[in-house]
């Protein structure tokens, strides 16, 4: 039985609740994987107390799109300064090698990431089965998630249009669809779990429009359907993509995932950079989700995707880190703040404050993975929390608004604690449970790994 826990002291809450409270000089008490009770002076008995003196207390920030299997193929220096197709065709022949216990330390890396950084639910979308197994590389980071105790939404991901059909990835990347289709199967069977609270949900998700076929989109939309899971993928991220659709398909990348049953609520796309006003209106209107990625479109001169008008329509947005082979990193807080910043650029000064950014990070994002039960700090809500301890150097001068402060200042993003499904797994800004340098070392041995083996490949 896990201990409640009592926060107690802390300089403000930022709530997310539908009246977006902001709260000084209450307790925060948790009970198992709830918050049990919000008030003043709530009793300590049988409750371990966190002393939360000039902290503040976040909902667990929310991640809807991340490739953590990248966080071994970050800043490779060949494609440091390329565009996606680009970056792209290269990686796969790094991806090519990967194997179940490098998928595992990648993992790590990536979720020990977010954890430190704040985050407590995050999606993963993995695609590439090398020699076209599904060498049970999902169950494995289902396995690292468990053990590091995120909140987890692993998408089944797929690409089965090689070069040799025109698609963007080599042919030995690729499956063939029914061996796609029956994993996506085992694993929905495995794993996901639709209850309150969740641990664990699956979802699917062809790769994108370039590397599937329309048959396989239009086979997932039904099965994901039939079996109540969400339906993930990249979409509407390039101008490259865009014109790939229009020679294939005759249509654009929008159109073309209505064509084959995707507006019907239950996806969220990744990126969505490109897209017209009659387009926003459209997903709004089918309450479909977008996850925002700002640093890595940043980083492979994608594009600004058009947040404000989405936010100003009603369209659902989270934010995401998105892979860690173009962020490159996993630092869930340091992608608010390049949230705020970016759209500044774009539509003026005032359209990104870092309430609305914060907001995305929770409330969107569990709106985004269809959740009520995470994203916001309230009696019965699931006991998700990150505390960040504001009385170092790095926010001295900031405390008149602690909670913009978190986006506007810092240069450690790391918590005091991080708290998921009411256990504590993020301690004094070091993981609870777990060694970080033993993680990092891995990581480190497959990385070096992966790029030796694809340099003696020889196809
Ligand atoms: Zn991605």
């Amino acid at each position: 039985m896990k201990p409640n826990l009592l926060i107690k002291n802390a300089l403000r809450i930022l709530t997310m609740d539908d009246q977006r409270r902001e709260l000084s000089g209450v307790d925060i008490l948790t009970r198992g994987r709830t918050i049990l009770m919000i008030g003043k002076n709530l009793p300590e008995e049988d409750a371990r107390v966190l002393d939360a003196t000039g902290c503040v207390v976040v909902p667990g920030f929310i991640n809807v799109h991340h490739h953590l299997v990248q966080t071994l193929t970050r800043n490779v220096a060949a494609v440091q300064d390329a565009k996606l197709f680009d970056w792209l065709t290269y990686l796969y022949t790094v991806w090519r090698h990967l194997t179940p216990d490098a998928v595992a330390a990648g993992a790590e890396v990536g979720l020990a990431e977010l954890l430190l950084t704040g985050c407590t639910t995050t999606s993963d979308h993995t695609y590439l089965f090398p020699g076209g197994k599904s060498a049970e590389l999902i169950d494995r980071q289902i396995d690292a998630a468990h053990r590091l105790g995120i909140r987890f939404h692993p998408t089944r991901g797929s690409m089965s249009v090689g070069l040799s059909k025109g698609g963007l990835p080599p042919d030995d990347c690729t499956q063939e669809e029914d061996e796609i289709l029956k994993d996506c199967e085992r694993l929905v069977k495995a794993y996901h779990d639709p209850t309150p609270y969740s641990m664990c949900r699956v979802g699917l998700a062809p790769c994108a429009p370039f590397s599937v076929s329309a048959e396989l989109m239009k086979t997932m939309a039904q099965q994901a359907k039939k079996w109540g899971v969400g339906l993930h993928t990249h979409l509407a991220e390039t101008i490259d993509e865009e014109i790939y659709c229009l020679e294939r398909y005759k249509m654009r990348p929008l159109d073309f995932v209505e064509s084959v049953g995707w507006m019907e609520g239950n996806a969220w796309f990744a990126h969505m950079v490109h897209l017209s006003p009659d387009e926003v209106r459209r997903l709004a209107q089918t309450r479909t989700g977008v996850a925002h990625c700002p640093s890595s479109n940043m980083r492979l001169g994608s594009g600004i995707a058009p947040i404000r008008e989405y936010l100003d329509a009603g369209v659902p947005v989270g934010l995401g880190v998105d892979g860690s082979a173009s962020n490159d990193s996993g630092d869930m807080l340091a992608e608010l703040r390049q949230c705020m910043l970016v759209h500044r650029i774009r539509t003026g000064v005032k359209s990104m404050p870092a309430r609305q950014v914060l907001w995305m990070a929770t409330r969107g994002g569990a709106e985004v993975l269809r959740r009520d039960d995470i994203g916001r700090i309230a009696q019965g809500k699931a006991a998700d929390l990150a505390v960040f301890d504001l009385t170092g150097i790095d926010y001295a001068g900031s405390l008149s608004d602690p909670v913009a402060a978190l986006l506007f200042c810092g240069s450690s993003h790391r918590t005091k604690w991080t708290i998921v499904n009411g256990n504590v797994v993020v301690e004094n800004g070091r993981l609870a449970h777990h060694d970080e340098d033993a993680i990092a070392a891995r990581a480190n041995k497959f990385a070096a790994g992966l790029l030796e083996k694809a340099a003696a490949y020889k196809a």
